[in-house]
């Protein structure tokens, strides 16, 4: 093949997957791998620029789909250059020294030793959709895709649904301001739960989901997915003088705005994408990289774009968090509620710090979507915030078809469709030991009845020495009985039954998490335990009494009625209490306390206190410790690097605390 043919090659290439990519937010590529073929279709331009033309990819931006009204920007939009190592960055701000007459700038002095260390700007990168709002007197109008950069895609109605963004600034002005519009973490992983439910598409991570939401016909779609915003930039206003000022005053507008770090120089901007690179981790939402610009407008103005970007800015992109291994095999799990996960067994591999040799793989259907087979290669990946999945497969000659086995294969029943769901579930919750050990496990877990030292391996020894079959057995075990396990001598033998004994005296709404009702989670036992004095009012609660509790749907409702009226279920309850069980109700017991009725939400980490025994203190003081914000949250305590939540708080006007206050309202 020859370079023109190459070039060809690579152009097709590029240009199928954006189109699957912008206009179908389906991609096929991960990010870094489209990346290594623009950049070696840049390469090759470059040596040979007479093959350089107006329609090659690297002169234009993403694409337009018909979906939607087109209209052309007032102001184009650019995308990005990107790098992601650091001598890259380090040619991109030679660049700018070299073609910015920094004399002109009114900032720097060119005889000054300052001329090396100019201002930079440094955010992270948002991983979403970029759009652009204008606003007329201060009252939201028009808001368009990026789309080509010169024609956008009209999601005004779309956009007014997603409440970050003012429908009115605190300011009457006129004002075109560009952001990230994007899909939290933890929504993104709520709707793919609930799209797998309905057999429905999953989106392949937060941006595509975004992408998608923001794009629906039907804005009440875009409503119900929870979509927010970053501002990065306005169309400058002439009024001021630097990116950061002018970040400053779009805050003050009322925008929610992308933090903003000024570093004096490449150096120390290289020293805060290090830093970044830690903080991205704690975010509930997703960042590809961090941009870099020049602070000054006035040398943005000098510097101006290319066809494609500003040169005034660069972006560094992570690291890809995926490597590929081998699919050694796959195995079937079954989890304490009987539903069976095939898991992967992988060739041991190093992923962003720490060796993998698992991953799950959800369910048959991902399987088959994904056309895993046994002994294939696997792309596994473990963005820094999303637990390891195989992403991708590719055939080896040892490949051979994965044939979900249709019985269970720990206890040999045979597995069986529930109906509404994709999972299959083995049916034996009686006896089958991996239900019995996953419940047991899960019952002294740490946000169930926290017995400490009670690991897996603990567990399935009790199981198989048949010394627990169910949770009341626990309360029945002597210090003899933990000293015939493996592994356990006296000190730890006396420290597993001292966490049985203190479990006796848990809070409520532990417990009722700790058994596994189907479909009760930590929020809503603690929602049943807010709604109940104690254990026997549960016990003796009319379908109807647990029906009409707010957060309580009527699908959970009836399992925690089932749940109740089974005999079984009440003779183990009532023989762990009979050994001394006493469950306590802190919402109940608390009622004169000076917190009560007021809802405190922990975001971030606390110097003195980790967020259990902070949480712990608020509910001894009586109030509720959410694990979300929401209108009826009192205030939001945070410590460093908080989430996503002081955005909400700020959102909604909750008022938010440090730890300090923290620390003197329970004194
Ligand atoms: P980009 O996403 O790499 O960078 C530009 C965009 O960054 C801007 O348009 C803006 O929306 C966004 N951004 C986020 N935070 C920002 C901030 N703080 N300041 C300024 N901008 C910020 O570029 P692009 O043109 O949108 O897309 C190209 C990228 O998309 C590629 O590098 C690739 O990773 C991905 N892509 C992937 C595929 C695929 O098949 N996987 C296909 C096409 C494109």
């Amino acid at each position: 093949m020859d370079v023109q043919e190459k070039i060809e090659k690579l152009r097709k290439e590029i240009e199928y997957n954006s189109y699957l990519y912008y206009v179908l937010d389906e991609p096929k590529l991960e990010d870094y791998e489209y990346d290594a073929l623009f950049h070696e279709l840049e390469a090759l331009e470059r040596e040979y620029p007479q093959y350089i033309n107006a329609n090659s990819p690297t002169q234009r931006v993403g694409g337009v789909s018909e979906k939607f009204n087109q209209v052309e920007h007032k102001n184009r939009l650019y995308s990005l250059d990107n790098s992601n190592n650091e001598e890259e960055l380090r040619k991109w701000y030679e660049r700018v020294l070299k073609e910015a007459s920094l004399e002109n700038s009114g900032q720097i002095s060119l005889f000054s030793n300052q001329i090396k260390n100019i201002p930079l700007a440094v955010e992270l990168k948002i991983d979403g959709l970029a759009i652009a709002l204008t606003y007329k007197k201060g009252v939201f109008v028009q808001g368009l895709t990026r789309g080509d950069g010169v024609i956008g895609e009209d999601i005004t109605n779309n956009l007014k649904t997603i409440k970050a963004i003012p429908l009115k600034l605190f300011e009457p002005v006129d004002i075109e301001v560009r952001g990230e519009v994007y899909m939290s973490i933890s929504s993104f992983e709520k709707l793919n739960e609930k799209q797998t439910k309905m057999n429905a598409k999953t989106f392949a991570n937060p941006r595509n989901a975004a992408a998608g939401t923001v794009r629906q016909l039907d804005p009440k779609i875009t409503a119900q997915r929870e979509l927010s915003i970053f501002i990065y930039n306005a169309v400058q206003t002439g009024d001021f003088k630097s990116h950061s000022e002018t970040m400053e005053y779009l805050k003050k507008l009322g925008f929610k705005v992308n933090r903003v770090q000024i570093a004096n120089g490449i150096d120390e901007a290289i020293k805060l994408i290090e830093e970044l690179k830690e903080t991205r981790k704690t975010l509930d939402y997703a960042t590809d990289g961090v941009v870099i610009k020049v602070d000054s407008l006035n040398l943005q103005n000098e510097l101006g774009f290319t066809s494609r970007v500003p040169k005034w800015a660069t972006a560094y992109k992570f690291p890809p968090e995926a490597v590929w291994t081998n699919l050694n095999n796959i195995s079937v799990q079954i989890g304490r509620t009987g539903m069976a996960v095939p898991v992967a067994d992988l060739e041991p591999v190093n992923l962003a710090g720490s060796v993998v040799s698992r991953a799950s793989l959800y369910n048959f259907d991902e399987i088959k979507r994904l056309d895993i087979e046994i002994n294939d290669k696997v792309l596994v990946k473990k963005a820094a915030e999303i637990i390891p999945k195989v992403i991708k497969s590719e055939k080896s000659d040892k490949s051979t078809p994965f044939i979900m086995p249709e019985n269970c294969p720990y206890c040999g029943e045979k597995l069986i469709d529930v109906e509404g769901e994709v999972a299959k579930y083995c049916p034996n919750n009686k006896n089958c030991p991996a239900q019995i050990r996953g419940r047991l496990e899960y019952f002294v877990s740490k946000y169930a009845m926290d017995m400490d030292g009670f690991g897996e391996s603990i567990i399935e020894q009790l199981v198989n020495l048949k010394k627990v079959i169910n949770y009341s057995d626990f309360y029945y075990l002597t210090v003899e009985d933990f000293l015939e396990l493996d592994l356990v001598k006296e000190k730890s033998a006396n420290n597993l039954y001292n966490a049985v004994q203190n479990s006796k005296t848990q809070e409520l709404s532990k417990f009722l998490n700790a058994i596994g009702i189907r479909l009760v989670g930590r929020e809503s036992a603690d929602i049943l335990a807010k709604s109940f004095k104690n254990i026997d009012e549960i016990i003796n609660a009319k379908f109807e009494d647990i029906n009409s509790i707010e957060g309580i749907g009527e699908k959970m409702a009836k399992n925690i009625y089932e749940y109740f009226k089974n005999e079984e279920n009440l003779s183990i309850l009532k023989r762990a209490m009979d050994a001394g069980l006493r469950l306590e109700n802190s919402y109940t017991i608390n009622e004169n306390l000076k917190l009560k009725g007021q809802s405190f939400v922990i975001t971030g980490t606390l110097v003195n206190y980790s967020r259990d025994e902070a949480q712990s203190i608020l509910k001894s003081l009586g109030a509720k410790t959410p694990s979300s914000v929401s209108k009826n949250t009192t205030f939001v305590i945070a410590g460093s690097n908080p989430g996503s939540k002081i955005d909400k708080a700020r959102e909604l006007n909750i008022p938010i605390l440090s730890e300090e206050d923290f620390i003197k309202i329970i004194n």
